[in-house]
């Protein structure tokens, strides 16, 4: 069998290859230096590459254009949601004061929400289930009229699970709480529709789907209040200031227009990369555990874990091997402390130790999984020698 012998990247959770065709648009309008807020020609150019970045931007998510608006990323989208609910909090403009996000949050939510609580706000966590799911009943459980905010992720980013969007917003609304959904992960995997959904909130990031890294944006449902994290000019309708990134906005929006093309065939082609490699890592190695949910989960992650293997070791081995993986999300790993995700999920910390994401992209093929099925099984085996001497 003839290996395809480039670097295997199965690292497209931590971020992706930007798609030939966004880059092509992105160089065709290189030189459209113009400030998309002048009104004059060179100005209105800018405009008009925005208002269609901005229509894709709705197109995908099935909202006006009105409701939608760029940012750095889904860091700062998240931020931007959170800080309103301060300053709701902080203008007594509201009698609610408690916030609520699940245990398995980005730390783009978690670690401002643990901000927030150690300055004395009043932040709850919200458990997940053995395969990392927000159970509607377990929220419901914790929803009471206190509730400000519930924020809760579509799929998670190290294991994939997918939450049950719908059911949990409509059970926050019947409490009079807003709800905000991280659809990072989500966003060109499967459909989101904020209109189906019913969320009051959502953020995305570009570079998660085969656009430019820093830019994003956030979905604001009409009449939600809003409070500005950057204020400056009065780019958005005053709602984001600071002059548009036009050329990374021109590549999301490409980004954003690739995204809705095709998704059913091509979380089919991941499904079945996805199930090739858990198969044949079940068996061709013992001792290994599936993490996330078996079926309510994105496609193209496969997050497994190898006992007595860590998964520092297993990474290093695979990169030395030309095979990009993670273990636990990007943002943690230059930590050597387990996974907070899988600890959530219930995982013995020896497993959790042991984790590895592979997760799947538009540009993997068969042959890679075959690739990474020839070394696997032997590196696990010298992790494995060297750990009982
Ligand atoms: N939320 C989730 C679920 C993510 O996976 C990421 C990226 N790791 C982020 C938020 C942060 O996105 P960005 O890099 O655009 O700030």
């Amino acid at each position: 069998m003839s290996y395809n012998k480039k670097y295997i990247y199965l690292d497209n959770n931590a971020t992706t290859e930007v798609d030939s065709r966004v880059l092509d648009l992105m160089r065709e309008n290189e030189n459209l230096y113009g400030n998309a807020s002048s009104m004059h020609l060179v100005g209105r150019q800018g405009e008009s590459a925005l208002l269609w970045a901005k229509d894709q931007l709705a197109q995908t998510l099935n909202a006006d254009t009105s409701e939608v608006i760029f940012t750095s990323g889904a860091t700062e989208s998240n931020n931007t949601v959170l800080e309103t609910m301060r300053y709701l909090i902080d203008r007594k403009a509201t009698k609610r004061n408690k916030i609520l996000y699940s245990t398995v949050e980005h730390p783009a939510i978690s670690e401002v929400a643990k901000y927030y609580k150690r300055i004395g706000y009043n932040v709850v966590q919200v458990p997940v289930n053995k395969y990392g799911e927000v159970e509607p009943k377990t929220l419901e459980s914790l929803l009471d009229e206190d509730v400000l905010l519930v924020s809760i992720m579509t799929a998670n980013n190290e294991i994939g699970t997918i939450n049950d969007i719908k059911t949990l917003a409509k059970l926050t609304h019947k409490v009079g709480a807003y709800f905000h959904t991280d659809a990072t992960q989500a966003i060109g995997k499967i459909e989101v529709d904020v209109k189906d959904l019913d969320v009051d909130y959502l953020s995305l990031s570009s570079h998660k789907i085969y656009g430019p890294k820093g830019v994003g944006a956030l979905y604001i449902k009409t009449k939600a209040p809003y409070h500005a994290l950057l204020i400056g000019g009065h780019q958005e309708n005053g709602r984001r200031a600071g002059t548009y990134n036009i050329q990374s906005i021109i590549g999301f929006g490409k980004a954003l227009e690739l995204s809705r093309e095709n998704i059913k065939e091509e979380n089919d082609r991941l499904w079945k990369l996805r199930e090739r490699l858990r198969k044949g890592i079940i068996e061709k190695i013992d001792e290994v555990v599936v993490n996330g949910h078996p079926t309510k989960t994105l496609s193209g992650t496969l997050n497994m874990s190898f006992a007595r293997a860590e998964g520092e070791s297993i990474l290093l081995m695979l990169d030395l091997n030309n095979i990009a993986v993670s273990t636990g999300s990007a943002c943690a790993s230059d930590s050597l402390e387990p996974s907070y995700v899988l600890l959530a999920c219930g995982l013995d910390i020896e497993l959790a130790h042991g984790s590895i994401r592979f997760s799947f992209g538009r540009y993997n093929t068969d042959s890679d999984v075959d690739y990474v099925l020839s070394v696997l099984p032997k590196i696990i085996q010298r992790i494995r020698e060297m750990s009982t001497r």
